[in-house]
């Protein structure tokens, strides 16, 4: 596929595409082109030729196909959270449109279009007393999270998204459709349980959803004094952690919004997350150990929730879109050094650029492997310490000198691997997945996109096109399934 932005693409890419498709298209001189191209971390410049909105499975099939003729990119984006790599042409399809939610309450079952995002899934299916197994901001899409793995709230408990993901339809790089499961495409269905969107464009997803009338959920703010204490309990008490538990530990600096509770408003603070399907009692007492240490809460925001309630109240206000970095590293243990370095020595240091720098416990459901799961994750491994810097002014550079610093840190001890939803570095991807999984999703990629039409910003590509050992670091637990 040619990648050449040749001067008469755009209008014959545009007259081509209104064309073949029902849906809007929009060009970059239409009022709606910022809406339908950006992304969430504005580090990142989509800027492609005509956005196709498309309203169903027909035209991300004829979309699709207009690419591939065309030889022009092509890119997928329904809420642009994942969006980690700049284009400038070729042709979006963005999904947006396609949110519509539908809950089998009887069978605990929700089936989605490719532009629904976890809010639209929490408010529908909280009304039944049912839970899904989102994540931290409930504006992220849900099939692109599910795609890349998905580790949500009460993933301890009930395993990764992917895990959940029974059935999908799926737009092929060839333009045909296809319904996959277990028993059809079945090596599709295991692929794109954890491989992301390279290997064809999901139009509809069928998951899991489980019983969750009330939870124990919120987020307590502590002094940042307290913080390296905090942290250390929390890691001690996380190796006797119950599976019904879903925690984690932030060093957090809040906005001055009004959103905040006052007396952590505008403040570096340590937050404690929790998120469990018990009663209030129950909860507080699994955390005693950790909330002793902690000492009286700035603000103690622990209660019990329905769903959908719980899920804001454990994120707290969404963020909006930004510039920012971002770092994830796995580890196998966490020692007391490692968190008075990152806790005191770069979290606290002056003029620390994190919203948060977040210690979290996996392991539960997330560790067990069966005969059906999909390449998800680097399932044994335990502990993930995750940091975002936002940029507030145009120079960069103060920020990326710490955050660099950090990264290295982290490096130094953490097992190499990581998550690929949380990965935002596209040159690492193949850390996301155990060798074994790694060469497997290529092969799979060979077999559905020979021509390799679909390049997400984690890219996996067909076997006969790999050659550059930088996309493939040796990771340290390269020998786990
Ligand atoms: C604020 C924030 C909070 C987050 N919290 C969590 C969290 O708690 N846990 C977690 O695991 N991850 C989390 N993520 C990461 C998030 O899951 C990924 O960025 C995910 O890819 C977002 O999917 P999306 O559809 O919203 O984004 P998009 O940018 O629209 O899509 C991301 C990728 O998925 C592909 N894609 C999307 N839809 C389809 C489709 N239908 N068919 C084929 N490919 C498709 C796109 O090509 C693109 O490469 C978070 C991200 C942000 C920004």
């Amino acid at each position: 596929m040619s990648t050449d932005a040749t001067t008469d693409h755009p209008p014959t890419l545009i007259g081509r595409l209104t064309a073949q498709v029902d849906c809007p298209v929009v060009a970059p001189t239409d009022r709606g082109y910022d809406a339908a191209r950006l992304g969430w971390n504005r580090t990142v410049t989509m800027s492609p030729d005509a956005v196709a909105m498309t309203n169903d499975r027909g035209d991300v099939q004829a979309a699709l196909r207009t690419a591939r003729e065309l030889g022009v990119p092509l890119h997928v984006q329904a809420t642009g959270h994942g969006t980690l790599t700049s284009a400038t042409s070729g042709l979006l399809i963005n999904l947006s449109s396609m949110n519509d939610v539908h809950i089998d309450t009887e069978r605990m079952l929700a089936t989605v279009g490719p532009g629904a995002t976890w809010n639209d899934v929490n408010r529908a299916s909280a009304t039944h007393g049912l839970g899904s197994l989102s994540g931290r901001c409930a504006t992220v899409g849900v099939t692109g999270y599910t795609l890349g793995g998905g580790s949500g709230w009460l993933s301890r408990t009930y395993g990764y998204a992917a895990d959940s993901a029974l059935e999908a339809e799926i737009v092929t790089a060839t333009g045909d459709i296809v319904t996959v499961d277990r028993h059809r495409h079945a090596d599709l269905h295991w692929a794109i349980r954890g491989g992301g969107g390279n290997f064809g464009i999901v139009t509809s997803l069928t998951f899991r959803l489980f019983p969750a009338r009330r939870v124990f959920a919120g987020m307590s703010f502590y002094p940042v004094e307290r913080a390296a204490d905090i942290f250390r309990a929390y890691r001690d008490w996380s190796l006797d952690e119950p599976d019904g538990m879903n925690t984690a530990v932030l060093l957090m600096r809040l906005p001055p919004a009004p959103a905040i509770p006052a007396a952590a408003r505008g403040r570096q603070v340590v937050a404690l997350r929790a998120f469990a399907l018990c009663d209030e009692r129950e909860g507080r007492n699994q955390l005693d150990a950790v909330l002793k240490v902690a000492g009286p809460a700035l603000h103690d925001g622990f209660a019990e929730r329905d769903f959908a309630e719980a899920s804001a109240a454990t994120n707290g206000p969404d963020a909006p879109p930004m510039p920012h970095r971002q770092l994830v590293h796995l580890f196998d243990s966490v020692d007391d050094d490692l968190i008075d370095q990152v806790v005191n020595g770069e979290g606290r240091a002056a003029g620390a650029p994190y919203a948060f720098i977040e210690l979290r416990h996996w392991g539960g459901a997330m560790a067990e492997t069966t005969s059906d799961s999909g390449p998800a994750g680097h399932r044994s491994t335990p502990y993930s310490i995750l940091a975002v810097a936002p940029y507030l002014t145009p120079d960069r550079s103060a920020v990326d000198t710490q955050v660099d610093r950090l990264d290295r840190l982290c490096h130094s001890r953490a097992t190499g691997g990581s998550f690929l939803t949380l990965l935002t570095r596209p040159e690492l991807t193949a850390t996301a997945f155990t060798d074994r999984h790694f060469g497997m999703l290529r092969e799979i990629k060979s077999r559905w996109d020979p021509d390799d039409i679909l390049q997400p910003s984690h890219h996996i590509p067909p076997l006969h096109t790999y050659s550059s050992p930088s996309h493939a670091p040796s990771i340290k637990t390269s020998t786990e399934e």
